[in-house]
């Protein structure tokens, strides 16, 4: 752990609750192998208090914060510049501070996207499907329609969200994208990748999933969970249990972090830091 200073970088998370968050392990755990002095916190911010605490951050010269549930979607009209993804998804969970203005980007996508591509999934022309139509599912969508996939279904209890999103994706990209229910989601023939981004199976649920005949995954190359407590839900248990590849949603968590923390300290962290740093993270959470 490096030691404090009057040098120290202060970072931290803004939400409510955020007892419960593992970021400041990640964090600390990065800036010790990179030899940066930097410390993250969790900062609990009360309902209404969104503006002030911002306010505050910029003005205590905060290096940046993360922004989590509920304040995801509320931050964006306080910020002076959002990025193209934060924009798209709706979303910001990143806020740099830089000489007095505040910058948001979403790092989910960014998350979702290494932790895809380091267990070998291909999106191109592939045909998808996503469970849900929260913050998880909206950035799962963009991430899909940016790495050009063939063809989407988006699955949702409440399927007005599921237009929603479809209309979302289809503003900026050229995409086929289809809202069915789960019930149609049987007639499907063939799906290579299968997201799942409901909180269905979420601990101390996990015996339960959103697809209720584990058969359906007979027909799925890939599934993919966003929750990573369970290690493994009943989806994912399933989906192998009928042969099918398996990603829980630890990486999503932690390759966002990564991105965040390239962002706030302008450096790009080496694969073997990541590595090691996973695999710590990994045995962290799953092994105490
Ligand atoms: P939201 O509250 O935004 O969305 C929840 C989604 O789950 C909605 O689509 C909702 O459907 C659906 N849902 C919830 N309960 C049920 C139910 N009983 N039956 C059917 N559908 C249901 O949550 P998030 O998108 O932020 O998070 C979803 C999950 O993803 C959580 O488990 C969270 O931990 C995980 N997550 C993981 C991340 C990671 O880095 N690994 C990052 C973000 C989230 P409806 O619209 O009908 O209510």
């Amino acid at each position: 752990m490096n030691s404090i200073n009057g040098k120290t970088r202060t970072l931290g998370l803004i939400g409510n609750p955020v007892a419960h968050t593992m970021s400041p392990f990640i964090h600390a755990l990065l800036a010790e192998a990179m030899g940066i002095n930097a410390v993250y916190v969790p900062f609990h911010v009360e309902k209404g208090a969104l503006e002030a605490a911002i306010d505050g951050a910029k003005a205590l010269s905060l290096l940046g914060n993360n922004v989590t549930v509920p304040y995801k979607v509320d931050v964006l009209p306080l910020l002076d510049v959002v990025s193209e993804n934060a924009k798209m998804i709706g979303a910001v969970n990143t806020l740099k501070y830089v000489d007095g203005k505040s910058f948001g980007y979403n790092t989910d996508v960014d998350g979702l996207k290494t932790s895809c591509l380091k267990n070998g999934i291909v999106f191109e022309h592939k045909t998808v499907c996503i469970l849900g139509a929260g913050g998880a599912a909206k950035a799962t969508v963009i991430l899909c329609a940016q790495m050009k996939v063939g063809k989407m279904f988006i699955v949702n209890r409440t399927i007005e969200k599921a237009f929603q999103l479809q209309q979302t994706v289809q503003k900026y990209f050229d995409l086929d994208v289809e809202v069915i229910t789960y019930e149609e989601l049987t007639s499907i023939e063939k799906l290579d990748i299968c997201f799942q981004t409901t909180s269905i199976g979420l601990h101390p649920n996990s015996n339960i999933s959103p697809i209720l005949s584990p058969s359906f995954f007979n027909k799925v190359e890939w599934a993919v969970d966003a929750i990573y407590n369970p290690s493994e839900t009943k989806f994912l248990r399933d989906a192998k249990a009928h042969g099918a590849h398996t990603l829980n949603g630890l990486g999503m968590l932690f390759y966002q972090a990564i991105k965040a923390f390239e962002l706030w300290h302008d450096v790009v962290i080496p694969d073997a830091i990541q590595k090691v740093s996973f695999q710590k993270f990994n045995d962290f959470v799953y092994n105490r």
